[in-house]
């Protein structure tokens, strides 16, 4: 079994006496790769040496810095299918998914690497003559990144892509269930060029890594994707410290199918918007909202589709749905559905799946609940393949429906009505809109996050990836040659 250590000042590290642990893969229970948990220490070292090689960073030109990215891309590329292949072993999603899970992760560094020649800042006018006024941005220092299991190369990449062309030097923390992804991501890096201390990895707790990282006072800022129990706490304790604390959090999406939709069209989105990644997709579709006009239809065509969804081995092409990642995503997503069971109607599955292959790893069966909007699986985040339906008379009232949730990561609406379409686009109080599309399938180069729950407002991807790891500085240049005062001195028309 392959046996990492942590990567600090540029060199694999295995301190004395470490403690180790291992990942498993979700569909054999087979241990995967085995790694060090991480202590306070461990930390304290990795953040030292990141604090060591931030002033040569930064100072790199940033489209020297988009060099070493495109090599890191590159690379990524190169091992795409290696890489593709470790996600789905250590996490479970279909092979397909894994190789688009490191797809995004080559196009969001690609599409970094760019935004070295870029980096705008503004020129703005002066209130006074012979004054020049514009804005740099400049790197933050050192920042924490602390990633989940479920794109577990992807998220990474989105973090430490975006902080890296900013000039930024890492603590990176995988989680735990996909440290190996996270290990290799680190190793591409490696590989392009990074220079030593500039992107460190510890591997080990959230409780004790991923806490002794937010509180270090030499780390700025901190960006956290995750679940919103842990994301409230990092926010705390990172206030105390005045930090910058960047959440990517849950979702509760919805899909409204409106008694106009293709509904044929619908459903392939429904599909792959539940059950892909086995629902542990921030963005899953976890409620349909159905107008009661298409309900009994739709329904009835969904069942029927998923009589014939084949739910196995992720590597194996033909499967359309894996295990999901862990035991522990398997006893919430079972409870959950025990949750179900007392005040929903079960329409379809609602079991693990046992028998053969299927008791080696964890599997649960694509689960469908009828149910009433305000039941507890209608409300929170599951993260697993179970599918909340709701009846609706109205858009106003899926609308209502779909806004009423703690979350607002993604959103989508099925109809042939364009203004019914503009009109969600507005109403949905999400970060994200489909129209005619399921909740899922993000590009790299647009602004991806939430509102409300769902996180504190920034957003990664996109051009304004670039927001969460620079500061703005404001730069006045007086080529006058004397003293000219703002607000006293300014010339009017006077
Ligand atoms: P999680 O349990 O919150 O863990 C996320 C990361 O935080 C892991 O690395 C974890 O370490 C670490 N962590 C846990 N407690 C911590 C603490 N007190 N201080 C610092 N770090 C801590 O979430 P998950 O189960 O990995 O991921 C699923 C959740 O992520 C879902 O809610 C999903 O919606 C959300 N998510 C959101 C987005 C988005 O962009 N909005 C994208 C993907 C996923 P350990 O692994 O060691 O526990």
């Amino acid at each position: 079994m392959q046996q990492y250590g942590l990567f600090i000042g540029g060199k694999s590290t295995v301190p004395p006496r470490a403690k180790r642990f291992e990942t498993v893969n979700p569909t054999t229970r087979e241990s995967v790769a085995s790694f060090v948990a991480g202590t306070t220490d461990d930390v304290d070292r990795a953040v030292a040496s990141a604090a060591k090689a931030f002033p040569a960073w930064r100072d790199t030109p940033a489209p020297r810095r988009g060099e070493i990215l495109l090599a890191a891309a590159q690379e990524m590329k190169r091992r795409k299918d290696e890489l593709g292949r470790l996600v789905t072993t250590e996490m479970g999603k279909v092979i397909s998914e894994g190789l688009g899970d490191v797809q995004e992760s080559i196009d969001f560094i690609e599409y970094m690497a760019g935004e070295g020649r870029r980096l705008f800042g503004e020129t703005v006018p002066s209130e006074l003559r012979s004054k020049f006024c514009l804005t740099v941005r400049q790197p933050k220092g050192v920042v924490a990144c602390i990633t989940p299991w479920n794109f577990p190369t992807a998220i990474p990449n989105w973090k430490i892509a975006a902080a890296l062309i900013c000039g930024n030097t890492i603590v990176f923390k995988p989680a735990t269930a996909t440290a190996g992804c996270g290990a290799e991501v680190v190793r591409v890096y490696e590989a392009a060029g990074v220079p030593p201390g500039v992107l460190n990895f510890v591997t080990g707790s959230g409780g004790v890594v991923g806490n002794a990282m937010v509180a270090d006072p030499r780390v700025r800022t901190v960006s956290f994707t995750g679940g919103v129990e842990a994301g409230r706490d990092v926010y705390v304790r990172g206030a105390q410290g005045l930090k910058m604390v960047h959440l990517e959090l849950g979702g509760k999406n919805p899909l409204i199918v409106m008694e106009d939709a293709d509904l044929k069209l619908a459903l392939d989105g429904v599909l792959f918007g539940a059950f892909g990644t086995a629902g542990q997709r921030c963005t899953a579709t976890s409620r349909i909202i159905l107008h009661e006009e298409v309900y009994d239809e739709f329904l009835g065509l969904l069942t029927d589709r998923l009589d014939h969804f084949p739910v196995g081995d992720p590597l194996d092409p033909k499967t359309g749905m894996g295990p999901v990642a862990s035991a522990d995503q398997e006893r919430k997503v079972l409870e959950y559905i025990q949750v179900g069971r007392k005040d929903s109607k079960l329409r379809y599955g609602g079991h693990k799946l046992q028998g053969g292959a299927f008791d080696r790893g964890f599997f649960i069966e694509p689960t469908i609940f009828e149910t009433q909007h305000g039941s507890r699986i209608s409300k929170e985040e599951i993260f697993g393949p179970v599918l909340s339906v709701l009846r609706v008379p109205s858009y106003e009232e899926a609308v209502r429906v779909a806004n009423d949730v703690e979350y607002g990561l993604s959103s989508s609406i099925y109809t042939r009505d364009v203004n019914r379409a503009f009109r969600a686009i507005h109403d949905l109080e999400a970060g994200i809109t489909y129209v005619n599309a399921p909740t899922i399938g993000a590009e790299v180069q647009l602004p991806f996050g939430g509102i409300k729950n769902t996180g504190t407002g920034g957003r990664e991807a996109g051009s304004v990836a670039v927001e969460e790891f620079t500061e703005i500085k404001s730069v006045f240049i007086d080529f006058s040659s004397r003293l000219q005062k703002a607000q006293i001195d300014t010339p009017t028309m006077k």
